[in-house]
This record gives structure tokens, sequence and C-alpha cells, in this order.
């Protein structure tokens, strides 16, 4: 089914990330909380890429079996810094081969230090307008049968001088033909909230997923401010989990967060939550299942 459909059909939507394991080990410990994941029914899953095409082959490797082994719908990340125009599209040739219908478009993040890419693009919105111009081109009846979501930033894009400029370039990103916009992870509902309306007043109509991530450990919480860019954390979730004994205590505390999150989201008629799984099961379901009580309670 196209990502417009199935955004369409239920509000709110709910899905998964993954990324694809680094060692054998991990792989197995993934597939052994698949069936899992799977009886969450979500909507649809996604699957990073490593920027540059590091982990291309291993996000082919992971999409080709959750597409071969499960009743998952996969929707593949896909960078464009450092590919050229028939790179995209051997790889676009290769997801529409295995019934693959949608693919986030994104620009990714040049290589820091002495490798230095090149490549035929320099932001996403290139990417979103060649995988149109190019699935079109090549379908029957003149119609793409990709899907194609793009990224959005509600506290901003680290890279962008100011958030008047970071809306006219996620315009262009929809205006080239994104269906839907994903987010990043984000922990004030403000952040989202406002994002959301300054989108709307900029003519910006299509689904906006958020992106919610529970924070699992202390460790975790170190972490990820260096893993998602733009994002950052409220005082009174700061307070909570510097005033947390143990690591279980943060997880409760991170869940908790989430699933308060999610509450507020869904209350305030949000079009889908993706949910950062970092690949583990338990956190997840804990707000998954909580997120769903809401929705079926109203
Ligand atoms: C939901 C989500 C999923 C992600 N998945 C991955 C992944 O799988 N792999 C990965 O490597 N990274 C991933 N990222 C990170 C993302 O690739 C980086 O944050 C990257 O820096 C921005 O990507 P983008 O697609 O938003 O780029 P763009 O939309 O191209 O924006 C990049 C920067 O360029 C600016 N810009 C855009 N257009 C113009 C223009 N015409 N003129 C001047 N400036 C412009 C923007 O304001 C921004 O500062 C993900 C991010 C999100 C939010």
């Amino acid at each position: 089914m196209h990502i417009s459909a199935i955004l369409a059909a239920r509000r709110p939507t709910f899905s998964l990330e993954f990324f694809p394991p680094k060692t054998e080990p991990g792989w197995e410990r993934l597939f052994r909380v698949m069936e899992r994941f799977q009886r969450l029914n979500p909507d649809f899953v996604s699957v990073t890429y490593g920027a540059a095409g590091t982990t291309r082959n291993q996000t082919n490797r992971l999409v080709r079996r959750i597409a071969g082994e499960t009743s998952l719908s996969p929707i593949p990340h896909l960078t464009c810094v450092c590919h050229d125009r028939d790179e995209i599209e051997r790889i676009l040739d290769d997801y529409l081969e295995i019934g693959i219908s949608a693919v986030m478009a994104l620009r990714g993040d040049p290589p820091v230090g002495g490798d230095r890419c090149d490549g035929a693009y320099r932001y996403a919105a290139e990417l979103v307008e060649h995988i149109v111009g190019y699935c079109t081109r090549n379908s029957p009846n003149g119609e793409s049968p990709f899907g194609v979501g793009v990224a959005g930033f509600p506290e901003g894009h680290p890279a962008t001088p100011n958030r008047v400029v970071e809306l006219d370039n996620l315009r262009r990103k929809v205006d080239a033909g994104a269906d839907y916009i994903c987010t990043q992870l984000f922990f004030d509902n403000r952040d989202f909230y406002d994002f959301r309306e300054r989108c709307r007043i900029a003519g910006i109509t299509v689904p906006i997923v958020a992106g919610v991530m529970p924070v699992t450990s202390r460790a975790n919480f170190e972490r990820l401010p260096s893993l998602a860019l733009g994002a950052r954390y409220p005082a009174a979730f700061m307070r909570a989990v510097g005033s947390c004994a143990t690591d279980d205590d943060v997880r409760r505390c991170g869940v908790d967060w989430a699933i308060a999150q999610c509450s507020d989201l869904i209350a305030n008629g949000v079009d889908g939550i993706h949910f950062y799984t970092l690949n583990q099961f338990g956190p997840i379901r804990d707000v998954w299942e909580a997120a769903c009580a809401v929705t079926s309670s109203r």
C-alpha cells in the first residue's frame, strides 16, 4: 500500500525504526525479537542507512530480511551525500524489484575529516526530485509507485541559520514530491506543536509523524544528544533522570516520559508516532502498549 494511503487510513499511525546491527550476534538478537515487534502490528517500519553509504549493504540486507521473513512493510532510509545519480537509481531498482513501496529521502552528513567525497546532490530536496522523477518515468501508468518521506527538525537543524529558512528548506522537499515528514526525536511536545503549526502556516500540509524515543539507561541518556542532532532535554526531564539512583530507575523514568509524550501527542491529534527502537524491544513495548491503550480509549 502507498504510504499516503497508510497515513490517511489511520490516525495516529504507529511505526518503528531499526538500524542494521554491526555484528552477527547483533543480527541474531534483533531477529530473536523481530517476531515480537511484528506482533505489535506497526503500520510500517523503517531501516536506517549509514551516511555516504557506509552501511549500504547492511541496510539492504535488513530490508530484504524484513520483507522476506516477516509481514512488516519496511521503508529504507536513503542518504544522498557521496552518491551519484546512477547509484541511487540502482538502489531504487533493487528496492522496486522486491516490492518496497516507499523510501525515506535524506541528505545525510558528509564525512568529517580526511574522507571527503563527491556526490551529485547537495540537499535532500534534490534527492526527492530525482526519486519522484525517476520512478514516474519508469512507471507504466505514469504514477510513481514509491512514497517518499523526509526529515523535519522540531527544534531546528543545527546547520540551518534560523527557523524561518528552515521552513523554506523543508517546503522545498515537500514541493519536490515528499508524501510525509518524520521528525527528529524530541522530548518537549511544545517544540513539536509549534513546529507543526509553523509548517501549516507555511503551507506544508503533508502528514507530520512525530519521532519518539524512550531513554533506557544513563549511558543512553548521555550518548543520545550526539546521535540526535538538534535535540535537547527539557529541565524537568533532566531533573527526573538526575534523581534516579539506578539504571532501572532511569529506564522507568525514560519510559514514563515517553508514555506521557505519546498520550499528549495523541490527545493533540498527531498524524503518527515513529518509535526510535535502537533495536530494543522491552522499553518500546511498554510505551507502545500504553499509547495504544490511550488511542483505543478515545
Ligand atoms: C527522521 C530522520 C531519519 C534520519 N535517518 C538517517 C539515516 O538513516 N542515515 C543518516 O545518515 N542520517 C539520518 N538522519 C540524519 C540526517 O541525514 C541529517 O540530520 C542531515 O544533516 C540532514 O538531513 P536532511 O535530509 O534533513 O537534509 P536537508 O533537508 O538537505 O537539510 C540539510 C541542511 O541543509 C539546509 N538546506 C536544505 N536545502 C537548502 C538549500 N536549498 N539552500 C541552503 N541550505 C539548504 C537545511 O536547512 C539543513 O541545514 C535522519 C534524520 C531524521 C530526522
